[in-house]
């Protein structure tokens, strides 16, 4: 199947001016909420985006109001997010690691679509929601059977169709009272989201990971991410140590815009599907 997409004549200048800038090199790639968005996970950071006070891990762990309403939205988002599928950019991707032209995904979303697209190198910067943890014994849970279990104690709680949901899973909730928050099995202890919080830092191996993905690639690719997050960014300025050239693919300006080798102002799905059906053949020519 071929697909065929109409770009402005900015986008596909610039689209060609990154194919010979990206072709024979191996890739690192860096994505944000943007290239979920085509997924119907919206991004809060995009243009137009409502303004949004994230919580805090200190209120999470501090308050139990805080907390009680925090699961509530959190199922309601991680049931939205199951039934959300990969979508054109994310299969790009895969397709792009399968053909070696990519070295990896670093990810900043936590919707698990990369891993479910067939991406095998994925480091996930903050957290995945399939997965939760005992903040007491350590002791991990797949956040499916958490999730059972949060209904088999709340038959109440009512899935809407539709719920306002944001990167993070999180929906604001019409009610939580009442609501069992769910508890470690093993210790009773209590239960956190594998995720990175608002104001929380990355785990240090973790950046680490994404570190030496970019460190292992000849260029850098940012897809669907304003780099309003520190560690996008500093990952970027690694690549620049290296001199290494870096694509920007955002509807919108980041932070990296005038570190940018190239620019280019579009959707990624579309611009990640053309990469990934014109750079294999490039790489077989110069090698
Ligand atoms: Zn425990």
């Amino acid at each position: 199947m071929t697909t065929v997409t109409e770009f402005d004549q900015a986008a596909a200048a610039s689209i060609d001016e990154a194919l010979d800038v990206l072709a024979g090199r191996r890739i690192a790639v860096l994505t944000g909420a943007g290239v979920s968005t085509d997924s119907g996970i919206p991004d809060y950071r995009g243009k137009g985006a409502p303004t949004r006070t994230p919580m805090t891990a200190a209120q999470f762990l501090a308050d139990e109001h805080a907390r009680r309403r925090y699961w509530v939205g959190s199922h309601l988002g991680w049931r939205a997010f199951a039934a959300a599928q990969p979508n054109t950019g994310h299969r790009a991707l895969a397709d792009l690691e399968t053909s070696g032209v990519a070295a990896g995904v670093i990810t900043q979303n936590v919707d698990g679509l990369h891993v479910r697209a067939g991406s095998r190198r994925v480091v996930e910067l903050h957290g995945t929601m399939r997965r939760v943890f005992c903040t007491h014994c350590g002791q991990v849970f797949d956040r499916r059977d958490l999730a059972a279990r949060v209904e088999a104690d709340n038959p109440w709680i009512a899935i809407p169709d539709s719920v306002a949901l944001d990167p993070d899973g999180d929906v604001l909730p019409e009610t939580t009272d009442g609501f069992r928050i769910p508890a470690c099995t093993v210790c009773a202890g209590m239960l956190k989201p594998d995720v990175v919080f608002f104001g929380e830092f990355i785990p240090a191996e973790k950046f680490r990971e994404a570190e030496q993905l970019v460190g292992a690639a000849d260029a850098l690719v940012v897809a669907g991410s304003s780099l309003v997050v520190n560690s996008g960014i500093r990952l970027v300025e690694r690549a620049r140590r290296r001199r290494l050239p870096v694509v920007i693919i955002n509807r919108g300006a980041t932070r990296a815009d005038p570190r940018a080798t190239v620019k280019i102002e579009s959707g990624t799905s579309e611009v990640l599907r053309a990469f990934a059906d014109a750079l294999p053949g490039a790489r077989r020519r110069s090698s």
